[in-house]
């Protein structure tokens, strides 16, 4: 009998209605009593840290979720996360990179509807959680969710109500759940050579900026004492713009002057940057020698910008950073990037 640790962290899963409207207040030992059928396959303990809409989970949650499976890990076959899915996403890519090369699947679930209403996708999702933490053939952080699994740096809540709220991007799934049985479409556990590492560091510093149409480069003035990084979501394949009373050129250069990260990365979702297609990317990727996320999620790209902030020494911060983030973690970079130095070596 396999066994597996459930860590509840609250999200509609577990939420009821309250005069404020749903939050959590099902305790995580009352959620197992709707999934009585992980009896057949796994013994479960039961933990509960926090219990929070995912609107409120952010850096500390995730390091203490690190934490507490690395203080378990010995004692359990797989572990299985119960979160709100406005943030699952987040989570997910942040666990990928603090828990790194884990021989052992943590799962990250939730639902769209509470786990106690009639019709819901709780139930099912609960236990096909279940299902893939206690099968030998699972590794690393997923997201277990619809049926689907999904590496934990590739998903994106896509809708914000139907049961299919998750999508692999750029990616395929990892396996399909269905009638109790697991198909892999990736079954490379065996390719996990590398020790099992925990990471206790994220620098939280990092802005997120949305480009629109209009925005010249004063907000990025304005925010550069606040952090110690920034993550353009640019149109398209990427670019910036060359209008405005602050360009947006001056700004790359007083940021990379003082040492500071610029990511770029695209705001569409399918398909990634490519800074080099356009002159309004490339002069400007070639000035400052800028990184770029390609193929990876926002939601990947800004926890790995935590994590490889966290982990850079001070002195060498641009050439560890650069290292660091265009080595390839849990699925989530594929693209070729030329000249990225990338270490490619481990997908
Ligand atoms: N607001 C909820 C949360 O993220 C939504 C959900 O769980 O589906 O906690």
């Amino acid at each position: 009998m396999k066994k597996v640790l459930l860590i509840a962290t609250g999200g509609t899963i577990a939420s009821g209605y309250t005069k404020e409207g749903l939050a959590p207040r099902i305790a995580a030992k009352d959620l197992l009593q709707y999934v009585e059928d992980y009896k057949a396959f796994c013994q479960v303990d039961i933990l509960q840290p926090f219990s929070l809409d995912s609107t409120n989970i952010y850096a500390k949650h995730w390091l203490k979720l690190a934490e507490l499976i690395e203080e378990q890990y010995a004692g359990y076959d797989g572990f299985v996360i119960c979160h709100g899915t406005d943030t699952m996403a987040f989570t997910a890519a942040a666990l990928s990179y603090l828990i790194q090369n884990s021989k052992k699947p943590v799962v990250i679930t939730g639902s769209q509807k509470p786990i106690n209403l009639p019709v819901t996708d709780a139930r099912t999702n609960l236990l096909d959680s279940l299902r893939f933490a206690s099968d030998d053939r699972a590794h690393g952080v997923n997201i277990v969710f619809g049926g689907n699994a999904i590496a934990g740096t590739r998903a994106k809540k896509e809708r914000s109500k139907s049961y299919n709220a998750f999508s692999s991007i750029n990616y395929p799934n990892m396996a399909a759940l269905c009638d109790g049985k697991i198909v892999f479409y990736i079954d490379d556990k065996d390719r996990v050579t590398e020790p099992t590492v925990f990471y206790h560091k994220l620098n939280e510093n990092v802005l997120l900026l949305k480009l629109m149409p209009g925005m010249d480069g004063s907000m990025l003035k304005r925010l550069f004492p606040c952090y110690d990084a920034v993550v353009i979501e640019a149109f398209g394949v990427g670019g910036l713009p060359e209008y405005g009373q602050v360009p947006f050129y001056e700004e790359i250069r007083r940021w990379t002057d003082a040492g500071k990260i610029v990511m770029m990365a695209t705001q569409v979702t399918h398909e990634g940057s490519d800074m080099e297609v356009y002159k309004v990317g490339r002069i400007i990727k070639e000035d400052f020698h800028l990184m770029e996320a390609y193929d990876m999620t926002l939601e990947a790209t800004v926890t790995k910008v935590m994590w490889a902030l966290g982990q850079a020494k001070e002195q060498e911060l641009s050439g560890q950073f650069r290292h660091l983030f265009y080595k390839t973690v849990n699925h989530d970079m594929l693209l070729y990037a030329p000249g990225s130095d990338g270490d490619r070596s481990v997908l």
